[in-house]
């Protein structure tokens, strides 16, 4: 059996329940085959792929807190240190009752890669927790966060281990475990990333997920010979990353039409209304069906068990931006069916490895979400940068460090996809282009 496959086999007989995990595993080993292939004896000598594979530290902790009745809650809170080859651990926390040890793992897993692409100093890490904020007071979620914080403290450091935010955790969630951090340890230091602007935090980093998305696709269009003025783009989610892809794209002169949340989904045939997404989601923190009791040209549909959602839309550009696997098989096809000639991740996994492999063979420009949504750890890289330099950069200056950061992943994988005879397939070569510093660096280091 080859080195690959016995180490895919090995992963999912040690790791049982845990298909986010082998999902990703899969993806990235199958792209790595031509390369480990051509060495394979000197790789598997080194058991790289088998280190490559175990995370390097897996925290995983209790969060006690006191809901507003006075019922105390109990979630299961985690951190895992993947890999710290190429610089201290870095990725965000995610609050979602779906967290377990399996969807941290695949996370931090693709964080690996996604981390090196950025080409900065940052190694792979994840956490997050089982708690919903949805429908939370603000006392409950500080409740909470100090709590979790509280045996977080003692992992982390702004050499160690920088988290920052993910689903469930934004600017408020950062900013109360920042606070807790600080009062714990008596130390100013950026150890969390996607602070506030007066406490160390950068200009662009709410926008750079999603602006990065949108500077990505809109370099994969102009090498294929496209322009992204004038398409139509479907949008998923209504978060963080689809909101500022949302407005990106119609800087860029595109037409974003669609956006979802959990319960529903909004087709708006004048384009999505940013403003009003922003007040609905990030003011009052409310549904979806508040943007379209406020906007005529908007419909709103309700979600239902086997309906396809925003991906029956009509249009030129597919951007999931809400959650792992939702765009499967079925939705590829009635993308392709409508004419989609582009799909670019912004959120994690959102593909099933069925859907990508069905867009792919239909000359469908497909790239992952580990380079297209960089941008978001590559600016919360540069917020270390500022926080180390005790210096705060200009919106204008973050912004263009981005764009270039994005221009860049885009050349790296599509050169490392050409020079492994796989012209076009942006998932190997974003697979091949991340594992090479990492496996370069981590030979270096010696059998650790
Ligand atoms: P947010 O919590 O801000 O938004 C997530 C959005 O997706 C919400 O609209 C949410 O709806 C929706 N959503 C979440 N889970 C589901 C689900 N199971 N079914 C349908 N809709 C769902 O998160 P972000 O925007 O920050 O993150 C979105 C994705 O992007 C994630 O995969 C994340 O890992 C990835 N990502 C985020 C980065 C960042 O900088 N924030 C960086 C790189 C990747 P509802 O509110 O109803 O739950």
């Amino acid at each position: 059996m080859s080195y690959v496959d016995e180490v895919y086999e090995l992963v999912v007989a040690k790791n049982p329940a845990q298909p986010e995990f082998h999902q990703a595993v899969k993806e990235v080993l199958e792209s790595l085959r031509v390369v480990i292939e051509a060495d394979e004896e000197a790789y598997r000598k080194e058991a790289l792929l088998e280190r490559l594979t175990v995370p390097e530290r897996i925290v995983q902790f209790r969060v006690p807190w006191v809901d507003d009745k006075g019922q105390v809650q109990v979630n299961n809170g985690f951190r895992v240190q993947f890999n710290s080859a190429i610089g201290p651990y870095k990725g965000g926390l995610r609050f979602h009752p779906s967290v377990n040890l399996g969807i941290i793992k695949f996370l931090g897993f693709e964080q690996i890669f996604k981390n090196s692409l950025t080409g900065l100093p940052i190694g792979g890490g994840k956490g997050g927790c089982d708690f919903d904020p949805k429908g939370k007071s603000d006392r409950e979620v500080m409740a909470f966060c100090q709590s979790f914080m509280t045996e977080l403290y003692r992992h982390i450091g702004a050499d160690t281990d920088v988290p920052a935010g993910d689903i469930g955790v934004g600017g408020r969630e950062i900013g109360f475990m920042f606070g807790q951090y600080k009062r714990i340890r008596n130390q100013y230091e950026g150890v969390l990333t996607g602070k506030g602007l007066t406490y160390g935090g950068s200009l662009a980093r709410t926008e750079a997920t999603g602006y990065g998305l949108l500077y990505l696709t809109e370099e994969m269009l102009k090498c294929n010979g496209k322009d992204i003025a004038g398409k139509t783009i479907a949008v998923s989610g209504a978060g963080n990353v689809a909101i500022y892809a949302i407005q990106k794209a119609q800087q860029l002169g595109a037409k974003p039409v669609t956006c979802s949340d959990s319960t529903g989904w909004i087709y708006d045939a004048e384009g999505i209304d940013v403003a009003l997404l922003k007040e609905v989601k990030e003011v009052k923190r409310a549904r979806l069906t508040e943007y379209a009791a406020a906007r005529p040209s908007a419909e709103y549909h309700e979600k239902k068990a086997g309906e396809h959602g925003v991906w029956t839309v009509k249009c030129d550009i597919a951007l999931p931006c809400a959650t792992q696997n939702e765009l499967d098989l079925e939705d590829a096809k009635a993308l392709v069916a409508n004419g989609c000639f582009a799909v670019a991740e912004g959120a994690n996994m959102p593909t099933t490895l069925e859907a990508t492999e069905y867009l792919q063979k239909n000359g469908v420009l497909f790239c992952p979400g580990k380079a297209s949504n960089a941008g978001g750890v590559a600016t919360s890289a540069l917020e270390m940068s500022q926080n180390s330099e005790r210096l705060s950069w200009t919106f204008e200056e973050v912004d263009s460090k981005l764009q270039q950061i994005m221009v860049n992943i885009f050349h790296n994988l599509d050169e490392a996809s050409k020079k492994y005879g796989m012209e076009g397939d942006y998932v190997a070569g974003a697979n091949i282009a991340g594992f090479l510093k990492v496996a370069t660096a981590m030979k270096a280091q010696g059998v650790c």
